[in-house]
Formats: structure tokens, C-alpha cells, sequence
């Protein structure tokens, strides 16, 4: 064949089926069912849901049944174009589980544990959708909550707790990630409120917020505050984060802030240095470790359906022994998780939990769920990298999950830190000469 001198001509002198429409998944390769259909659950070896109330496991079902029927049909697709899927809003509001454990203010008020089981739940099914809630819900919501006036629960909290309208969190900047406390956006005293300045990076939801979540430091002080900002003030633009290769649909954002003014009253009164952060974070990391719960059960669910439906060598994949172990370390992996998961959860309710246990419980979690996908994606041979079949994209989804809310290392220190004394955050030159 000669070489065309440009793109059409090369193009032309393809076959005719150069550039058909791709064959659905289901023609393509009928012997396994894709997560479309997702299936039913089979990791409750240790039958851990009695551990949880009547209320707690009709929640789970109500959570289950709704994410199973709405989401798991069209996540491929939006996870793939990497857009948000904005017509389910309405159907997870509906679930009644954003403001999770927040009473009062048209907010659900369930107990920790209940939106620990919640959070796993829509996890299982997508992990992108659960990252959209967890942000909107246990970070956003739940700093208005813990750290806002009366009139601002008011103002804001009913019709979040609807999802009629979205919220983001932003504390990370460009320069300031697992060294978030050194954040360097101010917030300038003018007359009547406010003015911030800065720039925040990987404020999930920021590109279609309304409410957004800020955190800057006050010039006066030096300390860091907490602002609530209202979407479409001047000086503030949120640009979408590109080329993410995990939580695909989750629209992460960076944020420029340039004399935004936020009125008085939309300063958080409760957030007066970083330490009050740690409030919000102690629930938002028990959540967060729920998430990798989830997705480990839907991918062991998913890989006990496809080895059962998938032959090789005249037998199903679930008939060999190499395959049978995997699904049994996957299995094992499950449980434990779950069993750490709800301990904290008690700890949290009792009000014994402390920062390092909520760390470790985040940490450790998500270690074991990044070991349980990457079993599932190898146990799903070729399929295990298509989005069709759940694990491919549990797998990518995990790795943002893995980093934020604190990095596996970052959380490991605090642990560290409570069970030894020393804080090993920074370099030991470094240390001498600072206050930390
Ligand atoms: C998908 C996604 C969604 C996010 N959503 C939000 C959000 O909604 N709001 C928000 O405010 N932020 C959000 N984040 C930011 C997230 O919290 C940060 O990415 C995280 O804190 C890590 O910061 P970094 O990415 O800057 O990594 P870095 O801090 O640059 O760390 C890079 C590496 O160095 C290691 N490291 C850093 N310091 C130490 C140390 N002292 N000792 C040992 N190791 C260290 C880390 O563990 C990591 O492995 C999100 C991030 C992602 C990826």
C-alpha cells in the first residue's frame, strides 16, 4: 500500500467499515452479563447486615434497590465521557441521605452507621456517584452544620438536603495538598464582609456548585476561616479538571478567586483556625472509608457472577482453584473491612473515636480494597479492563480515593503520631525550625 499524503486520503484508502459504531457489549460477548445489570450481592459471608438496625438495613435496601436501577445502567457511559450525570440528581435526592447524620434543618438525621451504609451502598454500584454525594453531603453540609450560625443552617441546609441545590468543599490548593494547613488564599476584613483571594485545585462538584464551601486565611489573624460562597459572584471562575483516569464522572475543579466578596453574614463563625476542620473531617473519614467498603463488594459481587457465567477450558472460571482462592482473599478482604468499618462507626457514636483510629480505619481500608479490585481485575481476564464490567473502573476509581481525604501516608502518620507522640510530618531538619 503507498502512503497518502494526508489524514483523508489516508482515511479513504481504509476498508469500508473503517470507523463503524462499536458493537454492544452484550452482542460482542454474550457469555457474561456487563454491570448494566448489576449483580446481586453475595459478600456478606459473616452476615455482618445484623449487625445493623431494622431502620439501618431498610435504608441499605431503599439505597440498593434505587442506585442498582438508575445509576448502574448508564455509569459506563458517563464514565467514559467523563460527564456527570445531572438528571439522577433528583432520583439520589430523593434517597433522603445527603445531610446524613445532620438533625433538624430538613436533614435526615440518621446515625452514623446508617450513613456509613448508605455511603457503601451507592459505592457499590459507582464510586463517582458516591464521591459527588460525600463531598456535597459529609464535607460541605456538614461544615455548615457543625461550624455555621443559626441563620445559615437555615438559609442553606433544606434545600441541600433536597439536592435542589449542590455544594463543594474547598480546602486544597496548587501548592498546599496533603500540606493543607500552610493554605496561602486570603481573606482580606472590607467593610460589610469580605474579600478572598487565591486559588483552590480538585474542589469536586466546584463546576456546577452552588454553594461553595471556602477556606482562606484571614489576614488579621493568620489563621485559616470558612466562608460560604454563593456561585456566580464576580471574581470567582471554577474551570473542570481534565484527563482524570479515575471517579471519571465526578467534576473535580480548579478555583480562582479574584476579590470575590462574601458578605459577613456568609462567614462561618465556627471555622476560627484549621483545627476546626478536624470536626468535619473525623465524620467525612469514617465515610470516606466506607466507599472503599463499597466498591470491594461490588466488585467481588460482580466477579462471583462473571466466574460462574464464563467457561474456559470446558468449565466455569469459578471451577478452578486458582480463581476459587482469589475470590476467597477478596471475600476474606470484605469482611474485615466491613468489621473495621463498623467498629468505627461505634467508636464515632460513643464518642470514643479518636483522630488516629478514623485515620487508621481510612488507611488500612483502602490498602485491602486496592489488593481486593486488583484480584478482581485480574480474575476478569480481558474484561477486567472494560468499564462494562465494573471492576476496570472500581479499580481507576480507587486510586483518587486512595489519595484524598488524606493520602494512605499522611493518615498513617496521624496514626503514628497518637500511638508513638512524635509528629513525623515533616522532614527532621525541617522540624527544628518550625512549630508543628
Ligand atoms: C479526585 C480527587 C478529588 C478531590 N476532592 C477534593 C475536594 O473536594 N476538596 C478538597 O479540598 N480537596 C480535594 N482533593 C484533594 C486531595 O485531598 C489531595 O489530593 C490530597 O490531600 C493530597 O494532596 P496532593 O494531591 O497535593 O499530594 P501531595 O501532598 O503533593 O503528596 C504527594 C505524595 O507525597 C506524600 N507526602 C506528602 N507529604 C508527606 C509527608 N509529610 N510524609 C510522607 N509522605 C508525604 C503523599 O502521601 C503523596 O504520596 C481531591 C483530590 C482528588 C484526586
Amino acid at each position: 500500500m503507498t502512503i497518502p499524503p494526508n489524514q483523508d486520503d489516508a482515511n479513504k484508502a481504509r476498508t469500508t467499515y473503517f470507523n463503524l459504531p462499536a458493537l454492544d457489549v452484550s452482542l460482542a460477548f454474550p457469555q457474561a452479563t456487563p454491570a448494566a445489570i448489576f449483580p446481586p450481592c453475595t459478600s456478606d459471608y459473616y452476615q455482618s447486615n445484623d449487625l445493623l438496625t431494622p431502620e439501618e438495613q431498610a435504608l441499605r435496601m431503599r439505597v440498593r434497590q434505587s442506585v442498582e436501577k438508575e445509576v448502574a445502567p448508564i455509569m459506563a457511559e458517563y464514565w467514559e465521557k467523563a460527564a456527570f450525570p445531572f438528571h439522577i440528581i433528583p432520583k439520589l435526592g430523593a434517597l433522603r441521605i445527603a445531610g446524613g447524620t445532620i438533625k433538624g434543618y430538613g436533614c435526615p438525621g440518621l446515625s452514623i452507621t446508617a450513613s456509613a451504609i448508605a455511603t457503601a451502598e451507592v459505592a457499590r454500584v459507582d464510586a463517582s456517584c458516591s464521591t459527588f454525594i460525600l463531598v456535597h453531603s459529609s464535607l460541605a453540609m456538614l461544615t455548615i452544620a457543625l461550624c455555621g450560625s443559626e441563620a445559615q443552617k437555615q438559609k442553606y441546609l433544606p434545600s441541600l438536603a433536597e439536592l435542589k441545590t449542590v455544594a463543594c468543599w474547598g480546602l486544597t490548593e496548587p501548592d498546599y495538598g496533603s500540606d493543607a494547613s500552610a493554605l496561602k488564599t486570603t481573606a482580606t476584613k472590607v467593610e460589610g464582609g469580605w474579600m478572598l483571594d487565591g486559588q483552590k485545585r480538585w474542589i469536586g462538584n466546584a463546576t456546577f456548585a452552588d454553594v461553595l464551601i471556602i477556606f482562606a486565611r484571614n489576614t488579621t489573624t493568620n489563621q485559616i476561616n470558612g466562608y460560604i460562597v454563593n456561585k456566580n459572584v464576580p471574581g470567582l471562575k471554577a474551570t473542570k479538571i481534565e484527563n482524570k483516569i479515575g471517579l471519571r464522572m465526578v467534576q473535580n475543579g480548579d478555583i480562582l478567586l479574584k476579590q470575590v466578596f462574601v458578605p459577613d453574614e456568609d462567614r462561618l463563625p465556627g471555622v476560627t483556625s484549621f483545627q476546626d476542620t478536624n470536626k468535619v473531617l473525623a465524620v467525612s473519614r469514617v465515610m470516606v472509608s466506607w466507599q472503599p467498603i463499597g466498591i470491594s463488594m461490588g466488585v467481588y459481587d460482580m466477579c462471583h457472577r462473571y466466574l460462574k457465567e464464563r467457561k474456559q477450558f470446558g468449565a466455569p472460571l469459578a471451577a478452578f482453584q486458582i480463581n476459587q482462592e482469589k475470590l476467597v482473599h477478596m471475600l476474606g478482604n470484605v469482611q474485615a473491612m466491613i468489621l473495621i468499618g463498623w467498629r468505627l462507626c461505634k467508636l464515632y457514636e460513643t464518642g470514643k473515636m479518636t483522630p488516629g483510629q478514623a485515620s487508621m480505619g481510612k488507611s488500612w481500608i483502602t490498602v485491602k480494597a486496592r489488593e481486593t479490585v486488583a484480584l478482581g481485575r485480574e480474575l476478569l481476564g480481558g474484561n477486567g479492563i472494560l468499564s462494562d464490567f465494573l471492576v476496570a473502573k472500581a479499580f481507576c476509581d480507587l486510586e483518587p480515593i486512595y489519595t484524598y481525604e488524606g493520602t494512605y501516608d499522611i493518615n498513617s502518620l496521624v496514626t503514628g503520631r497518637e500511638i508513638t507522640g512524635f509528629a513525623s510530618f515533616k522532614p527532621a531538619a525541617l522540624s527544628k525550625r518550625s512549630r508543628l
